[in-house]
């Protein structure tokens, strides 16, 4: 009887001491809940994860580019760079700016350049020269930021200030600022190559996957020369590029890929991660290198360089499935006419060094 009572007490107590402990838990998970909430909202607003890390970037706010189809021709680049830096290098008071151009176009054509009109770049720059801004005639179009912020990704280093060195008539060399294209062929001048638009087209080694590049067919040994001024990211053994160098732009949205090098001695001396190279630098030599994981193995048929260009508008855009890629075709067409000339500085080691010495103004 008594055990029994006892018993029936402990039950209760036993339940109310439950019925404490649960309703703390509940009100523990409420706070959890509402902080969390809190937490997750700001970083959203921020765009700073600061809370569960990673999965949280998956939200609407995050509006950075995933995606760039480049489709402009030479023949448009030419022409409105020629405007561009002509309106820099006059007196005129109206300057124009090639991006702008392009991405106002963009708008008209949908961002497809084999449907340029010429009439529609007439009446843009009619339009500016009256003294109407960018902005005023842009401001209705709902594109045009997309296409400014990809092509900026995109051409943002290959036109602006920079320094090189010229002969006078004397024989000596001095250095004279200038305003124009500072971008520079990957291919140094008087070396041939040839090329067609391959991007795209599909690759059997390894597993199935696309052309992701332009492949510049030359001699072994041709200099292989810096696009743009930027930080060697990669240097070193791939299994599909061979001996490849892999540079970012200064501004960190561009990362120019070249590969295939030549086996033996791939690379221009001197070359290390993380140092900087200037645009027009010799940065190693054609060869065909690659499609092996065994290191310094000539398994291309066609010597060749590989040439690819990423954009980056996020660092979770570097690696893997997110990647972008652009076709390349057009920009080597319009880098033909800005060409590096290389001389052989070393006869023991057989390297080539740039003849005219360069500096990039804008950084
Ligand atoms: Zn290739």
């Amino acid at each position: 009887m008594l055990k029994k009572s006892n018993f029936k007490f402990g039950i209760i107590s036993l339940y109310k001491l439950r019925k404490k402990t649960f309703a703390f838990i509940i009100l523990f998970l409420i706070i959890i809940i509402v902080s969390s909430y809190f937490l997750i909202s700001k970083s959203i607003e921020t765009n700073n994860i600061i809370f569960w890390n990673k999965d949280i970037k998956v939200n609407e706010k995050e509006d950075y580019i995933k995606w760039v189809d480049f489709k402009i021709t030479s023949d448009v680049m030419t022409k409105t760079a020629k405007l561009d830096i002509d309106s820099h290098n006059s007196n005129s008071e109206i300057k124009y700016n090639w991006i702008e151009l392009l991405s106002y176009l963009a708008c008209k054509n949908g961002g497809d350049f084999k449907k340029f009109n010429q009439n529609t770049l007439d009446k843009l720059i009619e339009e500016l020269n009256n003294g109407k801004s960018m902005e005023d005639i842009t401001k209705d179009l709902k594109y045009y930021s997309y296409y400014y912020q990809s092509y900026s990704a995109t051409l943002g280093g290959f036109i602006g200030n920079y320094s090189i060195e010229t002969e006078n008539e004397n024989g000596t060399t001095s250095f004279q600022d200038k305003y124009g294209i500072k971008a520079f062929l990957p291919i140094a001048k008087n070396y041939s190559f040839s090329h067609y638009d391959d991007f795209g087209n599909s690759r059997s080694y390894g597993f199935k996957r696309t052309h992701l590049g332009n492949d510049l067919m030359g001699n072994i040994g041709t200099p292989i020369i810096a696009v743009e001024s930027g930080i060697i990211e990669h240097l070193g053994w791939n299994q599909y590029g061979g001996w490849r160098v892999g540079i970012r732009s200064f501004d960190g949205k561009r990362y120019y890929y070249y590969a295939h090098l030549r086996k033996n001695h791939p690379y221009a001396s001197n070359l290390t991660e993380g140092s900087t190279v200037k645009a027009g630098d010799v940065i190693g030599y054609l060869g065909m290198t690659g499609y092996s994981i065994k290191e310094n193995v000539n398994n291309i048929n066609v010597p060749h360089l590989h040439f690819g260009m990423q954009l980056i508008f996020d660092e979770s855009q570097v690696d893997g499935n997110n990647e972008i890629w652009i076709d390349v075709y057009n920009i080597i067409e319009f880098l033909k006419q800005n060409r590096s000339t290389v001389f052989m500085n070393n006869s023991e080691t057989k390297d080539y060094v740039r003849k005219y010495n360069f500096k990039d103004k804008d950084y």
